[in-house]
């Protein structure tokens, strides 16, 4: 093997397009200068395709993590009650976010692996009329599973709530059409489906959620996003922005728009259904059901094989990273991340390999079983294409 080929097959950093990795090594402009102003200012408009928004995105330059935060710290002021839907570990992070700003936090959980159902939201909503803010995660990357946004938005949209969403490892390969869904905060990073290095959060905000952020009374500074709309307006960013993220920023933005989006969520799909396919096909238990698994990442259980020796065959053999499991699903599962720029081939390889190392480590799986099951899943889409 080739020292240094590593293929990234874990639900974020993904790999980085060719193109995409000339414009991130760009000669440094200066970021007041005209020439980075436009390119600003057209890129923040761009984006906009991918939020499927009329409202400003704000580009701020840190992580999904931070995207968080600052979702938080615009609309929760201390004392606040707000309603978190939770079923993993990004879930849990929204908790410790709003705690860490005061406000206090009404959970509604579901099992890791599951969805949040839309009913139990309203229940809550109900029950208690005082939220102000319910915040939902859209793909949970650390079980796999894809919340039913459109579901919970329409609880929350019968009361005078808002809606945040942590759109982090599904925006730009799932479908999320913020205004149609009504939804008020979409939350997102450069380094999952965006194809960028980890360092850049966006944030699309509602109406309503800038009305919200113009009262809020929590403390912020740099993540006050009325700074980064005033200074959008002037085609410009409060602080430096990170310059070389935006040049990348705006070749994947030509990358979705050469594809189409549309085409971009149909990848996706078929990507996922191709590895669950091959999982089942080789009695690997996946660990979320068909309805709930996220278009981005499939994570699967150990079934009688040592998980960790699985990924370092993995790994050391084949230079493939796969994801383990996150807290108390350490050990006990394995991910696989097929977001941002990889392909059906690409899912072809990572099965072949992923068998080989099955029987490396003693897994009873027949060779061949789970390519040629995800191989089937490939024709039989584009048959249907052909006759749609
Ligand atoms: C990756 C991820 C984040 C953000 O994590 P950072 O490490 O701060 O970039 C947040 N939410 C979800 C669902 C994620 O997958």
């Amino acid at each position: 093997m080739f020292q240094g080929q590593t293929i990234l097959r874990i639900p974020g950093p993904t790999p980085i397009p060719p193109t995409v990795e000339q414009a991130l090594s760009r000669p440094m402009i200066g970021h007041r200068s005209g020439e980075f102003s436009k390119l600003f200012a057209e890129t923040a408009e761009r984006l906009k395709l991918v939020f499927q928004t009329e409202q400003d995105v704000a580009i701020l330059a840190g992580t999904g993590t931070a995207g968080l935060e600052a979702a938080v710290a615009n609309t929760v002021s201390p004392g606040d009650t707000v309603l978190v839907c939770t079923a993993g570990n990004f879930g849990e992070r929204f908790i410790k976010i709003v705690k860490s700003y005061g406000g206090r936090v009404l959970v509604l959980e579901a099992p890791w692996g599951e969805r949040i159902a839309p009913d139990a939201v309203r229940r809550e909503l109900e029950q208690h009329p005082e939220i102000k803010v319910v915040f939902a995660t859209h793909c949970e990357t650390s079980t796999g599973v894809l919340h039913d946004i459109e579901g919970i938005s329409k609880a929350v949209r019968e009361t005078e709530a808002l809606l945040v969403v942590d759109a982090v490892s599904s925006l730009g390969a799932t479908d999320l059409p913020m205004d149609r869904w009504g939804v008020d905060i979409v939350v997102t990073g450069s380094q999952k489906a965006f194809m960028l290095p980890p360092g850049l959060c966006f944030l699309a905000l509602s109406e309503r959620a800038w009305q919200v952020v113009e009262q809020n009374d929590s403390p912020r500074f740099y993540f006050d996003l009325r700074s980064y709309r005033k200074k959008l307006a002037e085609r410009t960013t409060p602080y430096t922005p990170a310059v070389s993220l935006i040049f990348g920023l705006a070749e994947v933005l030509n990358l979705i728009e050469q594809e189409g989006l549309q085409q971009v969520f149909t990848r996706h799909l078929l990507m996922r259904d191709m590895v669950r396919a091959a999982g089942r096909a080789l009695g690997l238990p996946l660990f979320c059901s068909d309805e709930a698994g996220a278009p981005t990442v499939t994570s699967f259980s150990g079934n009688g094989f040592d998980v960790e020796a699985l990924r370092k065959v993995l790994r050391t053999e084949f230079g493939i990273v796969i994801a383990g499991g996150q807290q108390h699903l350490k050990g006990q599962i394995f991910r696989i991340g097929h977001m941002g720029y990889c392909t059906p081939l690409d899912m072809l390889q990572v099965l072949a390999a992923l068998e080989l190392a099955l029987l490396r480590v003693g897994a009873a799986v027949e060779l061949g079983a789970g390519v040629r099951a995800a191989g089937q899943v490939y024709l039989n889409a584009k048959e249907a294409l052909k006759h749609a």
